[in-house]
């Protein structure tokens, strides 16, 4: 049996996309910016794409921009607010310490230019709250950028009372929510979200696309220079394709979300209650606000990457904190966030399902973790102290 549980890095492409898109690959070759009607063609699709993005958001298409996934488009929406802010001297940030490395990386080069960049401590369960904002917001607070949801520990943060602090403050409010879009309801507008990045590849779109919501006012930076594609903010050719199936996928996980929600919850919940009976670990988030398909365990005495590659053998594709810095030997910036020491957040796994996973599949998980996270321990001289207590045990 192979059970791919791996779907926050990245999600397998729905039919529903493909088929979408094989017009665009091989059939309609227009370039949308070309006057002719086969140019033509492609240019529909894109407004198509764009009606049924805004759709999806509760945006009008105008405020949607194509970029190349949500990287690109945590990138552009941050340095937008900072080019506001210094032409108003206004230079402080204000941000989350869990947040993705698009957005903090982003932020460490704005500091190096001389902004301020604050970095609110993350709660033990894995939220920030509306008040740490509102507290922490200044006369001079160009940006607030939290995230939607986690990508590691599946915590949803309180999107819409952020977006009212900071629409009462006067303060750009941007998130990513590339985690949340096609899972979890968003509706910009009654949230007070003046940006948001999303990514087709997490809800079952193709790679290397994505989408920034920008509300309209809001002057865009132009990261890419050339063309007048995007209205000039996003120069060169559009991958159709990838829009078209980037839309077809979003409006897809948007029909079914509830009952995709409701799916995975139950497949999470009993994966969650399984794993908990493993001594010695401990669930990292938030047990009620998280991700559908978001598990996450700690497990005192192993390494998380000997843990990926015994159950890589098993066929169980999963991740763990340090996996999406591959190759770094650094524990999770998000388990340290929450508080883990170094040596708990080591030994962490994250298995993010989707809604085509299956009881069986998660029963063989069940039958096949336990087994694994205790051959490792086994073979752990760290464990063997812990047991005949030379070493205290760090997790219950
Ligand atoms: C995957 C992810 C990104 C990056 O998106 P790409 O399309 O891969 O660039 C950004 N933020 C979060 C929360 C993510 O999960």
């Amino acid at each position: 049996m192979t059970v791919y549980a791996d779907n926050a890095a990245t999600t397998r492409m729905s039919r529903t996309a493909i088929e979408a898109m094989l017009p665009y690959m091989d059939g309609i070759c227009g370039n949308p910016s070309s006057l002719h009607s086969e140019g033509q063609r492609a240019a529909e699709a894109l407004q198509g794409a764009r009606e049924k993005i805004a759709a999806c958001l509760g945006c009008s298409p105008r405020e949607i921009t194509f970029t190349s996934g949500g990287s690109e488009a945590d990138n552009q929406a941050i340095l937008t607010a900072a080019e506001i802010g210094r032409r108003k001297s206004k230079r402080h940030i204000l941000s989350t310490a869990f947040e993705h490395h698009a957005v903090l990386h982003t932020l460490e080069k704005l500091e190096r230019q001389g902004f301020e960049v604050e970095l609110l401590p993350v709660h033990e369960n894995g939220m920030i709250s509306a008040r740490d904002v509102e507290a922490a917001i200044r006369e001079d607070t160009c940006l607030v950028t939290v995230m939607y949801a986690n990508n590691e520990i599946g915590s949803i943060l309180p999107v819409s009372e952020i977006g009212e602090v900071c629409q009462k403050a006067g303060v750009l409010f941007h998130t990513d929510a590339v985690q949340a879009a096609g899972h979890l309801a968003i509706d910009v507008r009654a949230q007070h979200i003046d940006m948001l990045s999303l990514s087709a590849h997490k809800f079952h779109g193709p790679k290397g696309i994505g989408a920034l919501y920008v509300r309209q006012g809001i002057p865009l930076t132009t990261l890419i220079e050339g063309g007048a594609q995007e209205r000039g903010k996003r120069a060169g050719t559009e991958n159709v394709p990838a829009i078209v199936g980037m839309a077809a996928a979003l409006e897809e996980a948007c029909r079914n979300l509830e009952r995709n929600a409701a799916r995975m919850t139950a497949l999470r919940d009993k994966l969650i209650a399984g794993l908990s009976r493993i001594p010695h670990s401990a669930l990292n988030g938030d047990p009620v606000n998280r991700l559908p398909g978001n598990v996450n365990f700690c497990f005192e005495g192993i390494e998380g990457e000997s843990l990926l590659l015994l159950l890589d053998e098993k066929g169980i594709y999963a991740s763990s904190g340090s996996a999406c810095t591959s190759g770094s030997l650094d524990p999770s910036h998000v388990l340290l966030a929450i508080g883990r020491p170094h040596e708990i957040a080591h030994g962490s796994l994250r298995l993010s399902l989707c809604e085509s996973n299956t009881d069986e599949e998660v029963d063989y998980l069940l039958r096949e973790i336990p087994e694994v996270v205790t051959y490792l321990r086994n073979m752990s001289p760290l464990w063997r102290d812990k047991v005949s207590g030379k070493r205290e045990f760090l997790l219950k």
